[in-house]
């Protein structure tokens, strides 16, 4: 039986971000109106709102709705930023964070993953404002730099210098920093020059590549 999604996402919503102190409206809004059914692989589908990271191929996994909204939240996004993802993924984070903010440049480094995330995004119209850019993330994008906001969606045993470059002053950054499979969720901020974090939870993520190093 095919489930009605609108009613799976709505009790993700509420029982797995609101319970749990995402109190951001637009951070809820966001996910209460993004199909994340149609971002998973097929196979995964039923697994679409589970509380837990879901494969979508290539060894990866999208994270559990409760991570991308505390991650996007921490990000205080008022609808006027450019914001610089790394790892795209299947594209569902890069579609809630183009809801949030005016502008979205989403990093991948796997083609086919890339591909995945555009092909999502475009199917389910939310592709006006993201671009995805197959590449090295851990170099950020230069092109477009600076920006507001960065969201990583790879864990990293340090911030890449490159993405603290390319962070506005003003701006936010998120980032899981830690050894494999161990990571804390840390939220970074310029202010005049300054750098600034809080640890905000522990978690697990896949690793951030460095094939530059
Ligand atoms: N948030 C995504 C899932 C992120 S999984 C979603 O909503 O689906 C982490 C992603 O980071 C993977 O797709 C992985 O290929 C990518 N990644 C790892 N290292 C990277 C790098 N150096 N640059 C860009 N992407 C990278």
């Amino acid at each position: 039986m095919i489930p009605d999604w609108e009613t799976e996402r709505r009790r993700m919503v509420e029982e797995q971000l609101s319970k749990r102190g995402i109190r951001d409206e637009r951070v809820l809004s966001a996910m209460n109106a993004i199909p994340r059914e149609d971002f998973v692989v097929p196979e995964a589908r039923l697994a679409a709102y589970f509380d837990e990271p879901v494969p979508i191929g290539c060894g990866q996994t999208i994270s559990q709705p409760y991570m991308t909204a505390l991650m996007a939240q921490s990000l205080e996004l008022a609808g006027t930023e450019t914001v610089l993802e790394v790892g795209a993924g299947c594209g569902y984070h890069a579609a809630v964070l183009g809801n949030l903010a005016a502008r979205v440049i989403s990093v991948e480094i796997i083609p086919a993953l890339a591909e995945l995330a555009r092909r999502n995004l475009a199917r389910a119209g939310l592709d006006h404002n993201v671009t995805v850019i197959c590449g090295d993330g851990s170099l950020g994008y230069p092109g477009l730099a600076p920006y507001d906001a960065i969201s990583v969606e790879a864990g990293a045993p340090e911030i890449p210098s490159a993405l603290l470059a390319q962070l506005n002053d003003p701006g936010r950054l998120v980032i899981p920093v830690g050894e494999r499979g161990e990571h804390e969720l840390r939220v970074v901020w310029k202010r005049r020059g300054q750098i600034e974090h809080r640890v905000e939870t522990l978690c697990r993520f896949v690793p951030l590549r460095f094939p530059r190093r």
